[in-house]
């Protein structure tokens, strides 16, 4: 895929020499697994540390994440180990307490995208941020929807945007929890090559033992990064345990993966 990238962004700016990679627990469960995670992570090649703390979840009565508290877990993360945070955030109340709390990095998750009114009002209470907002593709394979959300957070004035691709819905039977209609992911880019789009392969698989291959192709498509759910005790996850690898497994991922140059 040619790379038409004319603007500098926000990516760029950073000066990495390999892709953006984002990890850390699917949700933030304690402060002790929060900060171990997290210092099993500092001297890799991750750049922001993750953990929902207000979970989306499907069906009632699962672990709906530990709330604001998780925030100043967060920011003990970076306070010990100098990594940047990121966290979901789905209404103005999520947005002003991350904001307060100084975490960098804010996703806005599939369930929110689809929805327009969540959008404007993320879109009206990020107004103006220089925090970095990334904009989880909608749960239903709609292009128009992803970039109208985008759309409305770049009209209030956010500068450091970007989107992540993590599959969508089907009722099909397949091997991946959500498929990555890769195509959509490559229309997204060849209209938006300055907005830098990260997959997400641990929504796309659902399952850890495929992490390696979808990352791979998300490379080999130039993504600009990865999201990968990373937890010390996998199998004993409050949520998404299937897909959740060690710390040790992701830099085994990170260094098992090819990475494609400009130049190649
Ligand atoms: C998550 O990142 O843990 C999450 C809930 O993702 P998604 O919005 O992609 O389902
Ligand atoms: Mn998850």
């Amino acid at each position: 895929m040619e790379n038409s990238k004319q603007m500098r962004t926000w990516l760029d700016d950073l000066h990495l020499d390999h892709p953006l990679v984002i990890a850390g627990p699917c949700s933030a469960e304690t402060e002790e697994q929060v900060l171990g995670i997290a210092h099993s992570l500092k001297d890799t090649d991750v750049n922001y540390y993750r953990a929902g703390i207000w979970k989306p979840r499907t069906r009632p009565g699962n672990f709906e994440g530990v709330g604001a508290l998780g925030l100043k877990w967060l920011q003990k993360v970076k306070a010990e180990t100098g990594m940047k945070t990121a966290t979901e955030v789905a209404n103005r109340a999520h947005v002003e307490l991350a904001l307060e709390h100084d975490i960098d990095l804010l996703w806005i998750g599939a369930r929110s995208t689809v929805s327009p009114f969540i959008m404007q009002e993320l879109a009206d209470a990020l107004k103006g941020t220089d925090k970095i907002v990334l904009v989880k593709n909608p749960v239903n394979p709609d292009l128009a929807l992803w970039l109208g959300g985008i759309e409305r957070l770049h009209t209030a004035g956010i500068k450091k945007l970007g989107a992540i691709h993590r599959g969508f819905s089907t009722y099909e039977k397949t091997k991946y929890r959500n498929i990555p209609e890769w195509q959509m992911a490559i229309d997204f880019k060849n209209k938006f090559p300055d907005l830098p789009l990260i997959n997400d392969p641990s929504h796309i698989t659902g399952k850890r033992d495929m992490i390696f291959d979808v990352s791979q192709t998300a490379l080999d498509l130039n993504f600009d990064g990865l999201m990968i759910e990373t937890h010390h005790d996998p199998d004993n996850a409050w949520s998404d345990a299937a897909q959740q690898v060690t710390p040790d497994k992701l830099v085994q991922i990170m260094r098992d993966l090819k990475i494609r140059k400009e130049s190649d």
